[in-house]
C-alpha cells in the first residue's frame, strides 16, 4: 500500500469518521462548489422543498464523501450511504429507496459502477420519485408505480466520463471537486493536528502539505505519521525538521512523489525516451492495470504538469528531467 495513496486504506476509514467537517464553514476549499451548494441549499429550505439531486466528481480523497454528509447536515436531514458496486441487484436499490424518510439523502459513491439495469430503477426515481415494479412474469406480468417519499441523491464518482449520459442528465447540479491548494490543505493539517491534539508548528503543516498531493485524505495520513514520528523520536511537536524527517524516511518526495511514480517516470525516460508511449505499454512495464494508472497514478502527475496527454500516448514532460537532474534526450 502507498503512503500517497489517495484511496482510502488500513484503518483510514475510521480515522477519518472523526475528521470529517460538519457543515459548510467546516470544509476548507473548494470555494466555488460551496458557494453554489450553498444558495441551492437555502433556496430549498425556504421553499421547505427537498435539495435537487447533486452529482460530485473529482479524483480519490478530495471530500464527496464529507461534502455528502455536509449537504445533509446543512438540510438537517439524514444520510444513507452505498456504493455502486454494493448494489447487485434492482431489487437491493428499490430495498433502500423505500426505506428512506421524506428528504433524505442517499449517498451512492462509485455511481459509475452501477450495473445498466439498476441505474434504469434510478431513472424515474430521481425523476418523479417513483418506482416501476413489474409483477408476474411472460404475458401475465404488468408494471405497478410504486411512489417514493422525495429525496436527494447525491452521486459520486472519480470520472465524470464513465457515468452515462441519461443518469448525468438527471442530476440537477454537477460540481467538480479540484485538487487543494497548499494552503487549504495547510488549514486542513493545522485543523487535524488540532483535533488530535497535537501540537504543530506552521513550518511543519505546511511541509506535509506541500508533499499531499493536493489530496485532503493523503495530507491526514501523513500527518498521522508524522505525528507517531515526532512522539517516539522527539517531544511530540511537529516541528519542520520533524517533519522533513518523517517525510524522508517514508521515501515521499518535496512534491509528493514515492517510489512509484518515480519507477514510472523513469521507466518512461529509460525504456522509452520520455514518450509518447500507450498507456497499456507503460502498464505493462511496471505491472500493473491500465485503468489503476489512468485513475490513481497519472491525475496527480497531469496536474503538476510532470505527464502529457497526446494522441499517441503519454508523454514525459521538462519538469521531469529537471526533478530527477536527468539530462533530456534531444529527439
Ligand atoms: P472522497 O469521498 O472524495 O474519496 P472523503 O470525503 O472520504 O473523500 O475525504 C477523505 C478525508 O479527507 C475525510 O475524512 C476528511 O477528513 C478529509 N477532507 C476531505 N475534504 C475536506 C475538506 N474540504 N476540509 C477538511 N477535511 C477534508
Amino acid at each position: 500500500d502507498r503512503i500517497v495513496s489517495s484511496e482510502a486504506m488500513g484503518n483510514d476509514l475510521t480515522f477519518e469518521q472523526s475528521l470529517r467537517p460538519q457543515t459548510l464553514s467546516q470544509y476548507i476549499g473548494q470555494n466555488k462548489v460551496k458557494d453554489n451548494l450553498s444558495i441551492f441549499i437555502k433556496a430549498a429550505r425556504m421553499r421547505k422543498e427537498t435539495l435537487d439531486h447533486v452529482l460530485l466528481y473529482g479524483p480519490p480523497g478530495l471530500g464527496k464523501t464529507t461534502l455528502a454528509v455536509v449537504i445533509a447536515n446543512e438540510m438537517g436531514v439524514n444520510v444513507r450511504t452505498t456504493s455502486g458496486p454494493a448494489i447487485e441487484r434492482p431489487g437491493d436499490l428499490a430495498a433502500i429507496l423505500t426505506s428512506l424518510e421524506p428528504g433524505e439523502v442517499l449517498f451512492i459513491d462509485e455511481i459509475h459502477r452501477l450495473p445498466r439495469a439498476i441505474e434504469e430503477v434510478l431513472y424515474p426515481a430521481m425523476e418523479d420519485y417513483c418506482l416501476d415494479i413489474v409483477i408476474g412474469k411472460g404475458p401475465e406480468s404488468r408494471s405497478v408505480r410504486l411512489d417514493l417519499p422525495p429525496f436527494t441523491l447525491v452521486g459520486a464518482t472519480t470520472r465524470s466520463g464513465a457515468v452515462s449520459a441519461p443518469l448525468r442528465d438527471r442530476f440537477g447540479v454537477l460540481s467538480r471537486l479540484e485538487y487543494y491548494t497548499e494552503d487549504q490543505l495547510t488549514d486542513i493539517v493545522v485543523r487535524t493536528a488540532h483535533i488530535l491534539d497535537t501540537e504543530i508548528e506552521i513550518q511543519g503543516a505546511i511541509e506535509i502539505a506541500r508533499r499531499s498531493r493536493g489530496t485532503p485524505r493523503i495530507a491526514n495520513r501523513l500527518l498521522r505519521r508524522v505525528r507517531d514520528f515526532a512522539q517516539v523520536k522527539g517531544n511530540g511537536i511537529i516541528t519542520l525538521a520533524v517533519a522533513e524527517e518523517a517525510l524522508e524516511l517514508m521515501q515521499v518526495d518535496h512534491l509528493g512523489l514515492d517510489n512509484i511514480d518515480h519507477k514510472l517516470l523513469i521507466g518512461m525516460i529509460e525504456k522509452f525516451r520520455g514518450g509518447p508511449v500507450g498507456i497499456d505499454t507503460i502498464a505493462a512495464s511496471i505491472g500493473e492495470e491500465p485503468t489503476t494508472i489512468e485513475d490513481v497514478y497519472e491525475p496527480y502527475l497531469l496536474q503538476i504538469g510532470f505527464l502529457q496527454r497526446t494522441p499517441r500516448g503519454r508523454m514525459v514532460t521538462q519538469l521531469v528531467y529537471e526533478h530527477f537532474q536527468m539530462e533530456a534526450p534531444s529527439k
